[in-house]
């Protein structure tokens, strides 16, 4: 499988079309950004990370009947994936009150949640990624019943999964965002990338934070703590 041409570049990642028409290339950036594009940076070796970790996660998630995007990685910087329709909707999962729900709601961030949390977004930067509910995704058409049914049941399950195997790393999973896109059958498949860009990872005895918020805060030993997670996490 061959490159062709650029197909999309985001924030953090290429996506690459190759000479197979249903699979593209995903090219992982050290590239980062925070609070919606307004803070840019780099984060050294990064994308070497994140390529790993989701490849690590996306095997998991397969060995326990979860189907993802994933198909094989290519390089230290790439993984091969199969071509979706992208739902323009940010699912996200939260066990513990942090960030912008802790804001939201006026806990204080550590506040366990009694149940998981899902919340959307509407996957739209000009706009800020507004948070969304099913009657707003029904009325933009960005999908539909039986499918956020879908994707609700695969959010819930790659929870469960991802906690238990944290626990036995001494991670706390606090929360996540998911992305989702159609197959060529109109099916619902997990796409994008599990990773400390798009997950808060805390240390289950100190609490100490082992992903992205150390960059989006100033918090320093950002590259020791994609280190040191992604070592945990997959040793
Ligand atoms: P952003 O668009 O938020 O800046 P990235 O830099 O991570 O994000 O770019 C990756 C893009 O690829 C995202 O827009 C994501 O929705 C999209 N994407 C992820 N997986 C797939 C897939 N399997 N097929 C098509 N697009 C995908
Ligand atoms: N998140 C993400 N991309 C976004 C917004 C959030 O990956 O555009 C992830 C983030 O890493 C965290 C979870 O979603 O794991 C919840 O983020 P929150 O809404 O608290 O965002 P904040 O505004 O605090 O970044």
């Amino acid at each position: 499988m061959n490159k062709t041409k650029v197909l999309y570049e985001g924030k953090a990642k290429i996506v690459y079309e190759t000479d197979e028409p249903d699979k593209l290339i995903v090219y992982f950036k050290d590239d980062a950004t925070a609070g919606n594009g307004e803070k840019k940076g780099t984060i050294k070796d990064k994308g070497i990370i994140n390529n790993k970790m989701s490849e690590f996660f996306f095997k998991l998630l397969k060995s326990n009947g979860i189907e993802s995007h994933y198909l094989e990685t290519v390089s230290e910087r790439e993984m091969a994936v199969k071509s979706l329709r992208m739902i323009a909707l940010e699912v996200i999962v939260r066990n513990v009150a942090a960030g912008s729900l802790a804001k939201r709601l006026g806990l204080p961030e550590g506040t366990p949640l009694n149940t998981p949390v899902l919340e959307y977004c509407y996957k739209n930067d000009e706009l800020g990624d507004p948070m969304l509910n099913r009657y707003h995704i029904m009325a933009l058409d960005l999908a539909r019943v039986h499918e956020l049914d879908d994707i609700e049941h695969i959010s819930f399950c790659v929870n469960q999964l991802l906690i238990n195997l944290l626990k036995s790393k001494n991670v706390k999973l606090i929360d996540f965002k998911l992305e989702f896109g159609r197959d060529e059958h109109d099916r619902i498949v997990l796409a994008d990338e599990i990773s400390p860009d798009n997950c808060r990872f805390w240390d289950a005895t100190t609490n100490e934070k082992l992903d992205k918020d150390r960059f989006r805060r100033d918090m320093g030993g950002v590259e020791e703590a994609y280190h040191e997670i992604l070592t945990r996490i997959t040793a």
